[in-house]
């Protein structure tokens, strides 16, 4: 495999303004890339650079304009029948090939699955480093270096890592951390075309037909109202009265990884450091302890409502609302509670 070059030499001064790489599937951009503006806006102020938006895909206008009213600079679509479907190859390649062009201070990239893959591809070919799943980030106000915190050591300690001396400085973002950019009524940004720099033989790899899961698919990024069980739950039919709760109140069902772990509920449910970050106005953790690594995706629902039989349970020091009680007693007291009003 051949090992990208460390730019040693750049000239700092040549490089400006933050990039979002928008992510779009099926041509509906994804949330996290309205995440990722506000962040870029919120980061552009501390260094006075401009917010573009890099968008790779074909047959997408009205949804690039779309982004327009998210108040950005600019948007950037690259454009080509080549990047109607997700390939790793073709949106790797154009989008670092325009990166090596323009030279952007600072990349952002969502740390979706797509973002996941083409993040580290995209900065190995341009010769620069990556953080993976930052959850924080900021502008150094001394030397306006982009300062990048990503929990490390398993969740027990954050770590701010620096860029020092390659360019573009990259991070990929998870999702559901950043807040989302406000809505403006008179966008003052515009969208360039490109053609994408790639042809049919930069494409390794051709999709042939998409399958979709028959699965639901669980958003937790996107629930107001997230209903999530924890070991207290004892076993995979407790979860029926978490959904049956979740159900009564149209939200989404949540888990600890301890459950997820055990069997007791896929995957896609897990909140927490190694699952999907979370900021709805209510979270229930129903017999959930509030270990580090869950409350680092979940610490910032606005509400946070937590029902478990130990008084001294690390959850009830950050959540607002706590009972003390068995789950078993509590949720049903509930469900009836909500049902008689
Ligand atoms: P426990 O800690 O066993 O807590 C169960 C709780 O239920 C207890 O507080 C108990 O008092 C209560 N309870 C028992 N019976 C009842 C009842 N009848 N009614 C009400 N309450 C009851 N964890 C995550 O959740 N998400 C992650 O993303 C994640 N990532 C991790 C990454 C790493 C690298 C590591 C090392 C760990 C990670 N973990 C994660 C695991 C984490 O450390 C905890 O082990 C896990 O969160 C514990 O889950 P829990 O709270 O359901 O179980």
């Amino acid at each position: 495999m051949k090992r990208a070059k460390v730019n040693q030499n750049i000239n700092l001064k040549e490089y400006s303004d933050i990039w979002i790489i928008g992510e779009q599937r099926e041509g509906k951009i994804h949330p996290v890339t309205i995440e990722l503006i506000g962040e870029g806006k919120k980061l552009a102020k501390g260094i006075d650079n401009k917010v573009v938006v890099v968008v790779a895909g074909y047959e997408i206008d009205e949804e690039i304009n779309k982004l327009l009213y998210y108040g950005v600079d600019k948007i950037i679509y690259i454009s080509s029948p080549l990047l109607k479907n997700f390939s790793t190859d073709g949106y790797a390649s154009s989008i670092s090939r325009l990166i090596l062009e323009r030279k952007p201070e600072i990349v952002l990239v969502g740390a979706t699955s797509i973002g996941r893959d083409i993040g580290p591809r995209i900065a190995a070919k341009v010769g620069t480093g990556l953080t993976a799943d930052c959850t924080k980030l900021d502008i150094d106000k001394e030397d306006g270096k982009l300062l990048q915190t990503r929990p490390a050591f398993g969740g027990n300690l954050m770590a701010t890592i620096i860029c020092p001396k390659n360019r573009p400085q990259m991070a990929t973002v998870r999702p559901g951390v950043m807040k989302k950019a406000a809505h403006v009524d008179n966008p003052s940004g515009y969208v360039e075309v490109v053609e994408a720099d790639i042809t049919e033989v930069d494409i390794k790899a051709k999709v042939v037909k998409i399958l979709k899961s028959s699965k639901k698919t669980v958003d937790l990024t996107e629930a107001k109202i997230i209903v999530s069980g924890g070991r207290g739950v004892k076993g995979p039919e407790g979860f029926e009265l978490i959904k049956a709760f979740a159900e009564k109140l149209g939200g989404e069902v949540g888990a600890s990884r301890a459950c997820v772990d055990s069997g007791w509920i896929d995957s896609m449910h897990q909140v927490g450091q190694t699952g999907t970050t979370v900021r709805p106005e209510i979270y229930f953790a129903c017999g959930i302890s509030g270990a580090i690594q869950h409350l680092a995706g979940m610490s910032d629902s606005k509400y946070i409502v937590a029902i478990n039989t130990d008084p001294t349970a690390p959850i009830f020091k950050v959540c607002d609302f706590g009972i003390v009680g068995d789950l078993k007693k509590v949720i049903p007291a509930m469900i009836e509670e909500v049902e008689r009003n």
